[in-house]
Parts: C-alpha cells; structure tokens; sequence
C-alpha cells in the first residue's frame, strides 16, 4: 500500500469510529453518578487523584466522568487517550518526561503537568474504540497487574453502560414515532381523514359484479392516500380499529343506500371485520344498527385467525351474524391452519383464496392443486368460492375451468372511489340489458371487462 492510500484508508476507519461514537449520542451530555462511580472506583484502585472516561471526539477529547480535574475537554492532538484507542491492551506511561511522544505535551510541561497515565480502551461491539477509562498522576508511577485487570474490567463495565442507553434509545425513539403516528391516527378520526374504495367481486361464468368489498383508505394531508396495510396493524394494537371499523360499516351502508337512490343495482358490499370487533358483544348491535338505519345488504370478511379460538364463541357469534341476512367469508383462506373439521362447522358462507395462490398456481403445480383443493372443499362443505388478486387472462380462464364461482383482482378492476364505482355500475346495467339479447360470452365477457376497467381509477394509493 502507498503513502497515498494507507492515508485515505486511515481517515476512512476513522471517519466509520466517529460515526459508532455519534451512534451513541453521548458527547456533551451532562455527567451521571453511573459513569462518575466507574471514575471513582478506577481512581481508588490504582491510587491516583486523577481519573476520568474519555471520549475520543473528531479533534478534541471529552469527558463523560471526570474525578480530580476541572477541564470537561481538551484538544485532540495533546490527548493521551487519542494514543489509548490505538491499543488493544492498556496504554501505560508510567513517567510521561521519560516519553519522548510525551515529553514536549503542554500537558505535562505547563498544566496540569501529567507524569503517569494509564487507559483502558472503551471498545465498542463493532470493534471500534471510543475513548477510554484512564487514570493520571503527577508522579511517576508503575501499573500493576491487578490494577492493569480492573482497568480493563471496569473499561467493559463502561462500555455495556453506553450499549445499554443506546439500545434503549432505539426504544424510546420507537416509542416516540408510535406516539406521533397514533396522534395523527387519532386526529384522522376527528378530521374523517379515511375514505372507502371498492372492488368488484365478479361471477366466473357471466362476468358480472355480483358485489364489491370495502377496502378503506386514510387520505392522510401531505402524504396522499395510504394503504391500509400501513396503519391498519396500529388501530388494531391500539384498539382504534373497533371505531374506524364501525365507521366502515356505516360509510358502506350509506353508500349502498346513496347507490340505491340513485337508481344503480347497488350489489351487496363485503366489509374487512377485524378480529377485535368481532370479540366485542356489542358488535352484533353496530352491524345491525348500521344496516338497519339504511337498509343495507352488508357481508363480512375474517380471517382465519379469528377462527383459533373461543371456538364455541366464535360459531355462536357468526351464527347470530348470519341471522341478520349478513353472509359471512374467510379473507385469505389457505394461510392459516383452521381444521376441516372445524371449517365444517362453521356458519360461513364463502371461502376467498389467498392471492398469494393464485400467483403462484400457473407456474407451480404444488399451488395449482391447492387452489383445485380449496375449491372442491368448498363446494363440498356448499361454500362459495372466490379467487383473490386475479391479475391475468391465464389466471381467470384457469379458475373458470376449476369451477371457482368469483373472482376479484385487477384484472377486472382495481379498488375504486365511490364515483368510479357508480360508472362501473352504470355500464352493468347496459350489459345487462345487451344480455335479454345476446347471452354473456367469454368474449363479450372480456371486453367488458376491458371497458370497465378504461373507467377505473388505475390507481388507489399516490
Ligand atoms: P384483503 O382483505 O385481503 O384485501 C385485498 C387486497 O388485495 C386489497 O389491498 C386489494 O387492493 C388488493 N388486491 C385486489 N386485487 C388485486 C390484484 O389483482 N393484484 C394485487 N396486487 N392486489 C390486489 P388493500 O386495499 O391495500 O387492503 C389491504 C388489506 O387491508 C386488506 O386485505 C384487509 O386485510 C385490510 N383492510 C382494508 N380495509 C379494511 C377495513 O376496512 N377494515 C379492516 N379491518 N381491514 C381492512
Ligand atoms: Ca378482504
Ligand atoms: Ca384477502
């Protein structure tokens, strides 16, 4: 290695410790009794009026814990620690006078005239040194194996103390962004930040919607609409979802009620039900209050996890569900572990197919008789079957011929706002119409399914 190089790969190794020193955000805080006892101990067992736990900043040194010394810092290019992180073992002086990288220090020949050092690297777990725990005299002196030892242990000591704080600042930190995004979650409540978009269900055989699942939205200001996969998980682990998963249930009937006003064959809309609303006992009373005031014809989709237990709970609340007119769906079906037996029981109504499946079934055989599996079981147990996340012609005409009643996917069309919807239902009613003439075929089917689709947004989130 050159000159040259051997420079730059040096300012590159220090340029990584400083930023594993900055990691620890410790420079310039005020002192603590912790790292201040570290000091003490270090002093009394080597017997010296001075110690201290260094930092070894970009040009300076600062002190964390200091006994015996007034100064909290002191340049970098006179620092005896600045040589200490160079060591692996602990960088004695026993008599800075008789050192002639020493000799000249203005801190050994003006103040506070420094004759003895002793320093124990601080390592850090990546490898990097940060500073030290050192002691000074002003005389002379040896250091003893003893001594030599507890230098070091009480330098590790020092060192699990800072990966301690680091670590539990990552907490905090994580701690404090949840706070800021519940807070915004919260004010998007009050502000009715969240909208509902809809996606078509549609029959294998004839093509036409048959209904439409409320996927919601949170039209959040400055950042455009976002997926609900991203802050679904936090209203269910603060247990705002039982609110907004109320208001979805509302928004949805009103929806269907404004569609019915307006003369469009509204088809029936499946909404997202949340483990943690389906366990509350006024659930029932929110599903019936919000389909009784607008007359509205609500299903509900769980997932399979819902399922795993209070299993006798579970069936008698589906059971009362169901008695309400309200069909009842297992979302992503296939990635849990319900039992069949158990399945069997069950007051359901539909099974949907996780998309993940489907993707997956024209290229790998192991998929494909997964999917033919779901769909004979279902039609065994007089369930209704439908495939989510159809995004190919390959896919649909598969499906048609596993006989899987419904699908839903972008081939069809993407969740849509409201506005799109009522387009979408306009044209089924042309289609319908063309139909008393001409009955549905697989080619009209799909360029319908093309126009419908020029009408959808391309698009739910920015
Ligand atoms: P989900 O119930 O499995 O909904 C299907 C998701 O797949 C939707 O994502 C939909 O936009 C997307 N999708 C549909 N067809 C296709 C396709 O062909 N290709 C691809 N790549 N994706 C497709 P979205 O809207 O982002 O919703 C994600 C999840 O958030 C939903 O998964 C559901 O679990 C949850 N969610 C949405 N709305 C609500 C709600 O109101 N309440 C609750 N509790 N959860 C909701
Ligand atoms: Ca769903
Ligand atoms: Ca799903």
């Amino acid at each position: 290695m050159n000159a040259v190089t051997s420079a730059t790969a040096a300012q590159e190794k220090e340029r990584s410790r400083l930023l594993t020193l900055k990691s620890y955000d410790i420079l310039d805080t005020p002192a603590e009794e912790v790292f201040d006892e570290f000091a003490r101990l270090a002093a009394s067992i080597v017997g010296v009026p001075v110690a201290l736990v260094s930092l070894v900043d970009g040009n300076r040194q600062w002190f964390k814990a200091k006994v015996g010394l007034e100064a909290t810092e002191t340049p970098r290019d006179v620092a005896f620690c600045a040589h200490a992180i160079g060591s692996v073992d602990v960088f004695v002086i026993p008599d800075a006078l008789k050192d002639e990288r020493f000799v000249d220090n203005p801190l050994v020949t003006d103040g506070p005239k420094i004759r003895f050092y002793a320093g124990a690297p601080l390592i850090a777990p990546d490898g990097q040194a940060l500073g030290t725990l050192c002691v000074i005299d002003f005389v002379p002196r040896e250091l003893t194996a003893e001594q030599n030892e507890a230098l070091q242990i009480l330098s590790r000591h020092v060192m699990a103390q800072l990966e301690l704080r680091r670590r539990l600042a990552t907490f905090t930190r994580g701690d404090a962004l949840r706070q800021r995004e519940l807070t915004a979650l919260r004010r998007a409540i009050s502000a009715s930040e969240f909208q509902l978009y809809y996606q078509p269900k549609v029959d294998m055989r004839s093509g036409h919607i048959v209904g439409l699942e409320a996927l919601i939205r949170w039209n959040r200001p400055g950042y455009g609409l976002i997926s609900p996969i991203d802050f679904i998980p936090l209203l269910e682990e603060s247990g705002l979802i039982v609110e907004v998963g109320g208001w979805v249930l509302r928004q949805s009937a009103a929806d269907y009620r404004e569609w019915l006003q307006k003369g469009l064959s509204a088809p029936r809309i499946a909404v997202n039900v949340s483990p943690l609303q389906l366990r509350r006992s006024d659930f029932i009373a929110v599903l019936e209050h919000a389909m009784a005031s607008t007359r509205a014809a609500l299903d509900i989709e769980i997932t399979e996890g819902v399922l795993m237990e209070k299993t006798e709970e579970v069936i008698e609340t589906l059971g009362a569900i169901r008695q309400l007119g309200v069909r009842v769906a297992i979302d992503d079906f296939g990635t849990g572990y319900s039992s069949l037996r158990y399945l069997a029981r069950l007051p359901i109504d539909t099974l949907k197919i996780d998309r993940s499946f489907v993707i997956a079934m024209t290229d790998n055989a192991d998929d494909m008789a997964i999917v033919s599996s779901i769909i004979t079981l279902a039609h065994g147990l007089d369930l209704n079957v439908v495939a989510e996340g159809v995004e190919t012609e390959e896919q649909r005409k598969l499906l048609r011929l596993l006989r899987c009643d419904q699908m839903q996917g972008y081939l069809f069309s993407k969740p849509v706002a409201k506005a799109e919807v009522e387009k979408l239902l306009r044209s089924e009613v042309a289609s319908n119409a063309g139909e008393a003439i001409a009955n549905a075929t697989d080619s009209e089917f799909t360029e319908r399914r093309l126009a419908g689709r020029k009408s959808g947004e391309p698009s739910g989130y920015r």
